[in-house]
């Protein structure tokens, strides 16, 4: 049976330790870390997770900025938004809820984000800097991803590691803070042929694909190390709702010698990085470095 790493168990350590770093620092620097969460449209599950963010928030004295806009805000109208946020000096990240409604263009407004507030690490410059190898905001569910292996003390050099799935929010951004950390990584993806004989070669498989279960035990080579990214809503046998991710779980833990349950596996150090990220502008600001 693999070790299951607990995320939700590392989350709340990391919390804890910001929690007591905002409480040093919010009477030195007069005020507390401030994140504004922008959120449009009633999508439940992007809900979700905007009020778990708002949650951690509070929890660790952050001060929320949520802003939840209609369906039909306009372009030009976010855009604003951000501008304000931007030249507000008490808003130290910002965070755009993904996945925008269709007529919103999200990468313009990535753009308009202040860099130095891009608590998601997804503007040119952050991303930019990830790829040089510099330090920067980086994007949280990757970021979060790194603790975890870390923590597990998973030693990644020269190790294959497999990403199955490319998008700029998860599956880029891991490649290439797995390559910093001196893997030899594949990137994989709907066009990917023979998929099951790439992922087989993998030491560390990294799953961000958005499909339940996708990945079989079959496909997994023996003592792999198994981080599953994806968060999908399915209704079981019973017709019961439940959350699953992009591997088969209950099988692969029969094989792996590490795999991340969902829930309770990436998806509390997401959150726990956009904190992280947050107090870190805050400190970039004040401390000047
Ligand atoms: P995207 O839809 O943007 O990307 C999915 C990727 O999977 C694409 O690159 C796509 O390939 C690839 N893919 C789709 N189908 C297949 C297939 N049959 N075989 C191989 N590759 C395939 O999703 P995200 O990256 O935003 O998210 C991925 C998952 O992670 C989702 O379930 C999402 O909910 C979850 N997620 C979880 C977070 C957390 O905190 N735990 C945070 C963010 C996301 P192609 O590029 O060719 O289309």
């Amino acid at each position: 049976m693999a070790n299951i790493i607990d995320g939700k168990a590392l989350a709340k350590k990391m919390q804890q330790a910001i929690a007591t770093e905002v409480a040093q620092l919010a009477p030195k620097y007069g005020r507390s870390p401030g994140l504004a969460v922008l959120m449009v449209g009633d999508n439940p599950a992007s809900a979700a997770y905007v009020k778990n963010k708002e949650t951690a928030c509070h929890r660790v004295g952050i001060t929320s900025f949520g802003k939840h806009f209609s369906i039909d805000i306009t372009q030009t109208e976010l855009e604003q938004v951000i501008d304000e946020l931007n030249a507000d000096d008490c808003v130290d990240g910002i965070l755009i809820q993904l996945p925008l409604p269709a007529h919103l263009d999200a990468i313009a407004l990535l753009n308009r984000l202040d860099p130095d507030k891009d608590a998601d690490g997804l503007h040119p410059n952050n991303l930019g800097k990830l790829v040089r190898g510099e330090e920067g905001l980086r994007s949280c569910t990757p970021a979060g991803v790194m603790e975890l292996l870390a923590e597990s003390k998973i030693n990644l050099t020269g190790k294959k590691a497999v990403v199955v799935g490319r998008s700029i929010l998860v599956g880029k951004p891991i490649a290439l803070m797995l390559i910093e950390a001196n893997a030899t990584v594949t990137v994989a993806h709907s066009r990917t042929q023979n998929l099951a004989s790439v992922i087989g070669e993998a030491d560390l498989l990294i799953a961000a694909i958005g499909k339940p279960e996708m990945i079989t035990a079959n496909m997994v080579k023996p003592n792999a190390v198994v981080i599953d990214v994806g968060i999908n809503r399915i209704t079981d046998d019973a017709g019961k709702s439940k959350l699953v991710g992009d591997v088969d779980f209950a099988e692969i833990s029969q094989v792996a010698s590490h795999i991340t349950p969902v829930p309770g596996g990436v998806g509390p150090m997401t959150v726990t990085m956009l904190l992280q990220n947050t107090v870190w502008s805050y400190k970039r600001k004040f401390a000047n470095f």
